[in-house]
């Protein structure tokens, strides 16, 4: 069989995931684009960009376009007696036959895909909850019959989309295939959630948590050390704390503040109108925090932000997407973070304004 014309391979991919697709090369598939809020002061994500639906159609159209690119692959592996293993070889034929391939933006992102299995995919772009509920079961469920072999699928979503979703919708959504959400807490503190216009308040988190991990998601929080800078720090890290208690979601992960520039709050840095933290002080805030847990999820230093070393100059934590399990590894984290703040951490040079 002749694999089908390059015109059948056209998709759609976003640009942002989250580091643990990465490491598990998931399948990148884009329902919406871009941020349907877009006002944080510290995200630099989309702020050219506006936001767009895309209709059921366009999205299962891309699903099947990916279909036929692994069809495609398959057969010309099996063409060459290897069984249809995607293998380099058969990209390579492929891309011979098909030599716009060269060009196009998810090949290599299938390709490694593929060769990681095909297990996971992730749903761009910044909130993908925001889909009609209806138009997203089915898409997920297009995607599910399709691919099999997929047996994790995730998303960014805002707490707020969440919680304005009845259970009964958030239930179908899980139910049609959606196993995972990423949510950007990044406080708990209201004056620090308004004044970075994060567009949600803590109690609006905690109720946007509650109802997904009520629904059966996998759920992770991304909270920001740093972001209350000098004079919330403390607020930042207590509220911080107590409202993932009220969660209790299955990963907490720390993405620690960094001015993008561009963004209001580098701006707000330079005019000194924002205090960022030094490195020990971060670690103060790290420390406050963690004091605070007390909940049964994996805590998470998945990302390079995390620079803190110790004394020997060694990374401070593991940037394992599974970190550490609490409340059994609490003792252990905040043994290090003591470790960290006797040793001479730097803000390293991609942290700085
Ligand atoms: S909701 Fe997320 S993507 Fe959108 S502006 Fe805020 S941080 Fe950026």
């Amino acid at each position: 069989m002749a694999p089908a014309q390059q015109a059948t391979y056209d998709f759609e991919t976003g640009i942002y995931r989250p580091p643990s697709e990465g490491g598990s090369y998931s399948l990148l598939l884009r329902f919406t684009r871009n941020c349907p809020w877009n006002r944080c002061d510290f995200c630099a994500m989309y702020k050219t960009e506006k936001f767009e639906l895309r209709p059921p159609e366009e999205i299962m159209a891309d699903i099947d376009a990916v279909a036929a690119l692994v069809r495609d692959l398959q057969e010309i592996s099996r063409q060459r007696g290897q069984g249809g293993q995607v293998t380099r070889e058969a990209a390579i034929e492929l891309i011979n036959r098909n030599p716009d391939l060269n060009q196009h933006h998810g090949f290599a992102m299938v390709f490694h895909w593929l060769l990681s299995g095909g297990k996971t995919a992730f749903i761009q772009d910044a909130n993908s909850l925001i889909m009609p509920t209806d138009r997203m079961v089915t898409v997920l469920r297009h995607l599910r019959t399709t691919f099999p072999s997929i047996n994790r699928v995730t998303t960014y979503a805002r707490s707020k989309t969440i919680a304005g979703k009845k259970h009964e919708e958030l239930t179908a959504i899980r139910e049609a295939g959606l196993d995972r959400l990423h949510v950007g807490l990044e406080s708990g503190d209201d004056t620090v959630l308004k004044r970075v216009k994060k567009g949600v308040t803590a109690d609006g988190h905690i109720k946007g948590g509650r109802k997904a991990m009520a629904a059966g998601f996998q759920l992770s929080e991304y909270w920001m050390p740093g972001l209350g800078g000098r004079d919330r720090w403390e607020a930042h890290a207590q509220e911080t704390a107590r409202v993932l208690n009220a969660i209790n979601p299955h990963y907490i992960r720390s993405r620690p503040f960094r001015p993008l520039p561009g963004t209001p709050m580098a701006e707000a840095a330079q005019q000194g109108d924002f205090q960022i933290l030094s490195p020990h002080e971060e670690l103060m805030e790290l420390q406050r925090m963690v004091e605070a847990l007390e909940i049964t999820s994996r805590v998470c230093f998945d990302h390079a932000g995390n620079y803190w070393t110790d004394r020997r100059g060694d990374l401070l934590f593991t940037h394992s997407y599974e970190g550490y399990q609490f409340p059994d590894e609490k003792p252990k984290v905040l043994a290090r973070i003591q470790e960290g703040l006797t040793a001479d951490n730097q803000t390293p040079r991609f942290l700085r304004l």
